[in-house]
């Protein structure tokens, strides 16, 4: 079977299926998931159940770059924002920092 063929989410956002791991069999509840589509079914994993997986690792790295760059981006938007005296910048900032 070709890696071509898994698709990677997490929960809760999204499911899949029943949600139980084909290689534990616990359900999912929460986290990072493999599901694979077959015509009647979805297979899933934890991601801890198939850690070998070399998608993980890239998955990882971007999601680190993305957070990386949002934290460039809010730092920005606050330097703009005191330079400028803009105060309708704000829907940019999370708000829980405010
Ligand atoms: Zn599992």
């Amino acid at each position: 079977m070709s890696q071509k063929s898994y698709q990677y989410s997490s929960m809760p956002e999204t499911s899949h299926g029943r949600m139980i791991c084909c290689t534990c069999g616990k359900r999912i509840k929460d986290g990072r998931y493999r599901v694979r589509e077959r015509p009647d079914e979805y297979v899933t994993w934890h991601e801890e159940c198939c850690a070998d997986d070399p998608m993980w690792e890239t998955i990882r790295r971007n999601s680190e770059r993305e957070e990386a760059r949002r934290q460039r981006f809010i730092q920005a938007v606050r330097v703009f924002k005191e330079e400028w005296g803009v105060d309708d910048l704000d829907h940019y900032l999370p708000e829980d920092l405010e």
